[in-house]
């Protein structure tokens, strides 16, 4: 039952509520101002058998019509075309400016629903409920919404912010395992780059979190959704700040692409998280013990610590490719301590390389 504030322009913008049900949903969009409104529940082809109903019962309290649209599940939709389906559907079902839009699923889900909400008719109100661990402690904070184009990831999109982030985290224990272990490597990130007592926090709660305790990923989603809204907050227009939060992602992104998208993003995140700290300890920032210890935190939460198939040189050229629309300057995210992390523009070709066999 705890709610956190986001403030944008220091006006405080939306609440994100941390709940075990659906149960408070309705009462919340109705104190947003959405009484007797249409309210399209968009979602995807895996969540919608699961919780679609559960949230339908809820909001048909309070909107006039309820309808659920479901996309098809997986990033591969994650484009125009879909988009151009919600279009229809809203159309067709005649919402106008006052109506609202759900966003029930994963950061698909988020991404497409949100980018639908910003241009249909200018922009229409929306709400996140986010599923998956990724979307709940990272993805639906922060107001980033778009689509793929072209095999282009978000090339097309908006800022543009939700009125409610709703989290209910007993949808969790449906996740997969892998897809959980995924997001986790987010959570991981945020301790690693902002805050050393959550950092030692996560590893104390190992059972309780792989066990999916809900009071524990309770406190675990809303510390995290803390520090991304402080690094947001901070920097809302991405010139420093916010590229702390691209921690693990430069070498992760680049695994990402060599790999083919066969890895889960988080897991390539762990990986690029652990290059980074290596990079850190061969820069005399951090200790070669902590460096290990980064690595091996990452086994029990069923993250990988090594990649096969990859090689080096390809990597230090997608980390370059990646970078040359940031006016050619590698940025990397280093660390000077677990929770203390900096932008390092000193990064050489043979530092990635090394850092690469290092997980290999
Ligand atoms: P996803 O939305 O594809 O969800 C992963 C899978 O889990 C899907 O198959 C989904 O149907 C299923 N699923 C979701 N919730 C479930 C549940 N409770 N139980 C069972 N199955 C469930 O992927 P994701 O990892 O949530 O999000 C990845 C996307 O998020 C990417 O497109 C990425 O670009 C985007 N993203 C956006 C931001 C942002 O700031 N907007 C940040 C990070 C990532
Ligand atoms: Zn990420």
């Amino acid at each position: 039952g705890e709610v956190i504030n986001v403030t944008r322009d220091d006006k405080p913008c939306y609440d994100i509520m941390f709940e075990d049900s659906f149960k408070k949903l309705s009462k919340a969009v109705e104190g947003l101002g959405f009484k007797e409104r249409r309210i399209a529940i968009i979602t995807d082809s895996n969540v919608g058998p699961l919780y679609a109903k559960d949230v339908e019962k809820e909001l048909k309290k309070v909107g006039s019509q309820v309808f659920v649209y479901e996309i098809p599940a997986g990033e591969e939709h994650k484009n125009l075309e879909t988009v151009n389906g919600i279009y229809g559907f809203l159309i067709s079902k005649h919402f106008d400016r006052h109506d609202l839009l759900i966003a029930l699923g994963g950061g698909v889900v988020g991404d497409i629903t949100g980018f639908a909400a910003s241009s249909y008719l200018r922009g229409i109100a929306f709400v996140q409920i986010p599923t998956t661990l990724l979307a709940q402690a990272d993805s639906s904070v922060g107001g980033k919404t778009g689509v793929d184009f072209e095999g282009y990831k978000n090339m097309v999109g908006a800022f543009y912010m939700p009125r409610l982030v709703y989290m209910n985290i007993a949808v969790l224990d449906t996740l997969p395992g892998r897809q959980f272990a995924s997001g986790f490597a987010e959570v991981m990130k945020y301790g690693l780059i902002k805050d050393q007592e959550f950092y030692f926090w996560l590893i104390e709660n190992l059972y309780e979190i792989n066990e999916r305790d809900h009071k524990v990923l309770a406190k675990m989603v809303r510390k995290s959704c803390e520090i991304k809204r402080d690094v947001v907050q901070k920097d809302p227009t991405e010139k420093g700040e916010r590229a702390l939060l691209n921690f693990g992602h430069t070498i992760g992104h680049a695994i990402e692409k060599a790999r083919n998208f066969e890895l889960y993003h988080g897991e390539c995140v762990a990986l690029g998280c652990i290059a980074a700290a290596y990079i850190s300890m061969k820069k005399g920032l951090i200790e070669t013990g902590t460096c290990y210890e980064i690595r091996d935190m990452f086994v029990p939460f069923n993250l990988p610590i090594t990649v096969e198939d990859v090689d080096p040189e390809e990597i230090v050229k997608l980390v370059k490719s990646d970078k040359k629309m940031d006016n050619n300057c590698i940025k990397f995210i280093l660390l000077k301590d677990i929770g203390d992390a900096f932008i390092d523009t000193t990064v050489t070709d043979d530092e990635i390389r090394e850092a690469v066999k290092e997980i290999l």
